[in-house]
Formats: C-alpha cells, structure tokens, sequence
C-alpha cells in the first residue's frame, strides 16, 4: 500500500491515493506527496515534526524570512495562545462571582485587569500566528485555518467591546446591559477555546 504525505500538515494517509481532503488541516488531495520506500512517522514524531515548525516536510526548500524561522523554532504562537486562553477563562469565573456574589463587587474590577492584560498579548498571539500558518501551513486556506480566523476575530471583537464598554461604563455590575456583558464574555471564552481546539488537532493530528 501506498503513503501519502499531506505537505501542509504532515499527516500520513496510507491507500492506493491521497485522500480527497486531509482528515487533520483539510488540504486538497494536490498538496499530498507520495513517500517513496520509508516507514510512516510514528505519532509522537509526527507531532515533533510539526511542533518543529520550518523543519516540517515540504517546507524545507522554500525561503523563509528569519521572523518566521524564530516564531517556528520558538513555538512562540503556541506560547503567546497560552496568554488569551488561560487567562480569558478567569476572568469569566471573576466576573461570575461577581454577578452571583453581591460582596464581592471587586471581583469584576480584576476581570477587566485580566482583560486588558489580554488584549496586550494580541497583537502577538495574532502576528505569531499569521506567520505559523502563512510559512509552516503555506497558508493553505481550509474549515480549520478559517475556524481560527474566524474565531480569533470574534475573541477581538467581544474583547474590545467589553473593554471599551467598561470604560465608559464602569458601573457595568449593575447597570441594566449587565447580562450582555457578561454573554460578550461568555462568547469570547467560548471562541477562544474553538480556536484553541483547532489549534490542538493540528499539532496532534485528531
Ligand atoms: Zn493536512
């Protein structure tokens, strides 16, 4: 039986042809090639392959800018991701207590500090991760790489009207528009966890 290589991703189909889209990054059968005559990666060094970033397969002869050979090498997309998605998840308990809690009205005050530290960390959540899938995914534009987009745009919209909405309303706790902030936060958690998730297929390949 034959193997194909999927040449964005990295994924192995074995089969008599490449399958119609890879089942990991959703890349056409054109960008599989055939490995002639070697063994198929065994996970965890597929997994290494494309945590290595520029080192992946079909990657290496291509000119790659220093910026995205260091955010590769790095793993700084990975890194930065850690940023929004550790710390969006606190701020919704935060602000939970707060609405649930009358006493613990602060509470909502370091929800919003935990904003604003995330929305300092986005710009290079978002450039590191332009440059991971412009060079390591060649910018191949499928389900999963429009998922992240999508729901990187819809973490930077909620963030920036919760946070803008908190600073011309820092009554928010108890003005009426309260449960629409908090669904704004419910919604960028949700997103930020989408992409996350996505983001997790791709480096694990399930
Ligand atoms: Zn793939």
């Amino acid at each position: 039986m034959k193997k194909w290589e999927c040449t964005v991703c990295g994924y192995i189909h074995e089969g008599d042809s490449p399958p119609d889209t890879c089942p990991v990054c959703g890349a056409g059968p054109e960008y599989f090639k055939e490995v002639a005559g070697q063994p198929a990666a065994e996970p965890a060094a597929a997994a290494d392959t494309a945590s290595a970033g520029m080192t992946g397969p079909g990657t290496t002869a291509e000119p790659v800018s220093a910026i995205a050979r260091l955010v590769a090498k790095l793993h700084l997309h990975p890194i930065s991701v850690h940023t929004p998605n550790g710390v969006l998840p606190l701020a919704l308990v935060l602000l939970l207590i707060a609405y649930l809690i009358e006493s613990a009205a602060v509470f909502e005050q370091a929800a919003f500090f935990n904003l604003v530290f995330v929305l300092l960390s986005m710009p290079v959540v978002l450039a590191t991760g332009y440059i991971q899938w412009k060079n390591r995914y060649k910018g191949v534009m499928t389900k999963i790489f429009g998922t992240k987009i999508v729901a990187s745009v819809i973490v930077c919209t909620t963030l920036l009207a919760m946070i803008v909405w908190r600073l011309v309303d820092p009554q928010v706790l108890t003005s009426p528009g309260r449960w629409i902030y908090l669904l704004l936060c419910l919604t960028m958690v949700g997103a930020a966890g989408l992409a996350g998730h996505m983001g997790g297929k791709l480096v694990f390949k399930d």
